[in-house]
């Protein structure tokens, strides 16, 4: 049988060097398969939503091998998005490292394929993502000096505020999802868009639904498909959808493991255990630092509660707030 040593046994008497770096959380190329690594052009707050998710970001170290170099092993610092295993690497600091990364990666790929470990790439490119930076894939390709098979074919995709349009028609009563399929009936003069809601009409019955999808996995639109599937069988109808917006203004999307991450108030949920119908549910780690005070850190702990049915976990999330648990705490 093929044994594919981790570069964490081979490198493990250069450990000590890393120790002197002070990093809280290191990570290996080879463990990148379970990550994105999103690339931003300069400054990471240029990302349309940082704002939303700068709270759940931690600075964390990646470690390359350059075999060549004195110093074989090395850090380069990147911001985690721990909720969703996204990591956010400028630009021209992962041109500087790839070749090495990726060779890392390709190790991490072998590995899992050797022990039968499931995971959602196939070349290294795949954990990257590309959307925010702009240039074309000639550029691309040449900068990240990459083989001919892991080449990018989609460089620039779509920036999530520019995705989120509303379609109607001059006069139209409805508006409508910018998937819907009834937008290619309309008369192209008539066509308007929106970037919020139309004051007036109503959405469509057709891609209603869609339509509440995309506000509830804004910005991670690809979601749309996993949470949808997951609120369907969990039985969550539109209505109800509906209401977790309006009255509690809950986003959702899935993880990189297809576990549902639920963002509400001030908190992160994670829930766990919904392909089997056995939820676990998992809170944002957080530390006190007062009476009433708390930070968050980064992973989450498990929270132990008694529901078996998605709707009474989300009602739970709904009703949670730290002031509460406090108040909990007080009366015991
Ligand atoms: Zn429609």
């Amino acid at each position: 049988m093929t044994v594919i040593k981790s570069e964490k046994d081979i490198y493990k008497d250069l450990l000590p060097q890393l120790d002197k770096i002070n990093f809280k959380q290191i990570l290996w190329g080879e463990d990148l398969v379970n990550y994105k690594l999103v690339i931003y052009p300069q400054r990471i707050t240029d990302i349309p939503y940082y704002k939303k998710i700068s709270k759940n970001m931690v600075s964390i170290g990646i470690v390359y091998i350059n075999p060549g170099a004195n110093q074989k092993v090395k850090p380069i610092s990147v911001m985690l998005n721990w909720s969703d295993r996204e990591i956010y690497i400028e630009r021209n600091t992962l041109n500087k490292v790839w070749k090495y990364l990726r060779t890392s990666v390709q190790r991490g790929i072998d590995m899992a394929t050797v022990n039968r470990k499931f995971i959602r790439i196939i070349t290294p490119e795949d954990i990257l993502v590309t959307k925010y930076i702009k240039m074309t894939k000639t550029d691309f390709n040449k900068m990240f000096h990459l083989p001919e098979k892991g080449r990018m074919n989609n460089v620039s995709g779509s920036d999530p505020e520019k995705d989120y349009i509303y379609y109607y028609t001059r006069d139209g009563k409805e508006y409508h999802d910018k998937d819907c399929e009834e937008i290619r009936n309309m008369t192209p003069e008539t066509v308007c868009t929106a970037k919020r809601i139309p004051i007036g009409i109503i959405p469509c019955p057709k891609c209603r639904k869609m339509l509440y999808l995309r506000e509830l996995c804004k910005p991670f639109y690809s979601d749309m498909k996993d949470v949808d599937r997951i609120l369907t069988r969990g039985k969550i109808d539109e209505k109800q959808v509906k209401k977790l917006i309006n009255s509690y203004g809950m986003r959702m999307h899935t993880d990189i493991d297809g576990n549902l991450i639920v963002l509400c108030n001030e908190d992160v949920w994670k829930i766990e255990g919904l392909e089997h119908g056995s939820f676990s549910l998992w809170h944002n780690n957080y530390v006190r630092t007062g009476q009433s005070d708390r930070k968050k850190t980064s992973g989450y702990h498990i929270h132990e509660i008694r529901k078996t049915t998605l709707e009474g976990i989300l009602k739970y999330i709904s009703g949670y707030s730290f002031e509460k648990h406090l108040e909990a705490e007080n009366l015991k």
